[in-house]
């Protein structure tokens, strides 16, 4: 019997990560009704990385042919930084994340990682090295551990607990799963404990964690945490990004003020990029979006 049970749960395993990984992206590109097109080519080997950098080179793309959306970008994101992307609703943020992950091929330039053309090699390697953390992340109604440790083959053995366990304190959620009466074992979800968004964003954060990946695509919240969560989160959102390569796709400028380096996407293009304080001397688009965020967040 425990012959026929390890398959099963190894597929249980196989199963749960896909789904995970589905249900993550799904929430972050909003991609139930994307149709996914791209293929393995055949023999196509692993991605190896040693030092993940990023590059477009002259990146096209649109999703229908007649509408090109993304017009020959090229930019590089060097191993270990963290840049924030910025730009006008519809720039084009989210389709540079997806065009990462591989969920559509460019029509004309290539995107490499570690110097690997991301088309050819395995999508499964390549989605094992990124890592998301969406802006609202879809729980189980499961317990809390599981929703943490999910794609672990036994999430709940004494080895997986103390990664769990780590995990949850690099995220911030530690003190909070510890309040709860019955800890790691709580339900939560629709039938359980409903968490709020920051703390939603809290599990994603140490799936992430969890996943260890090299590279990590964090979307930013863009409905307002109040200032005190938003600060709590920046700083955990600040530990995942530590010693990995970082693309932080961002809606609220007074969030990134300390990135490595800003790109301001504008209609697909790349209007500017440098650092905060260098962007605001330039005085061009991103000074006008912090000028506009600035008389908002006063108003
Ligand atoms: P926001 O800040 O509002 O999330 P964004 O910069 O992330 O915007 P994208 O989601 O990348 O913008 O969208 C860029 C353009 O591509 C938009 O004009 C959008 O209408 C179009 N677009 C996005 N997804 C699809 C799709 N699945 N099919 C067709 N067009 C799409």
């Amino acid at each position: 019997l425990v012959q026929l049970f390890r398959p099963l749960d190894l597929l249980g395993f196989v199963y749960r990560t896909i789904r995970q990984g589905l249900i993550d992206m799904a929430a972050m590109f909003k991609l139930i009704d994307a149709d996914v097109e791209v293929k393995d080519v055949p023999g196509a080997p692993a991605l190896r990385i040693d030092r993940p950098g990023i590059t477009f080179e002259n990146v096209h793309f649109g999703y229908d042919p007649d509408r090109e959306i993304l017009h020959g970008l090229d930019f590089e994101i060097g191993a270990g930084e963290t840049v924030a992307l910025v730009g006008p609703s519809g720039a084009g943020k989210s389709t540079i994340a997806r065009l990462l992950f591989r969920f559509y091929d460019p029509r004309a330039g290539r995107i490499l990682i570690d110097g690997q053309d991301i088309s050819k090699v395995t999508q499964e390697s390549l989605r094992a090295a990124i890592g998301i953390v969406p802006q609202d992340s879809v729980l189980f109604n499961d317990t809390i551990g599981y929703n943490i440790g999910y794609g672990r083959p036994s999430h709940m053995d004494d080895a997986d607990e103390d990664a769990i366990r780590e995990a949850a304190r690099g995220a911030a959620i530690l003190p909070f799963i510890e309040m709860l009466p019955e800890g790691f074992e709580t339900q939560v979800g629709e039938r359980g404990l409903k968490l709020s968004g920051g703390e939603k964003q809290r599990v994603a954060i140490a799936r992430t964690l969890l996943k260890n990946p090299p590279i990590v695509i964090l979307d930013e919240a863009t409905s307002a945490l109040d200032s005190r969560t938003e600060q709590e989160i920046l700083a955990t959102l600040n530990r995942v990004a530590r010693g990995r390569t970082t693309l932080a796709i961002a809606h609220r400028l007074s969030t990134i003020a300390d990135a490595d380096r800003i790109l301001v996407l504008e209609n697909g293009r790349l209007a500017e990029q440098g650092r905060h304080a260098e962007l605001l001397r330039r005085d061009g688009l991103y000074a006008e979006m912090w000028a506009r965020q600035q008389a908002d967040s006063e108003a």
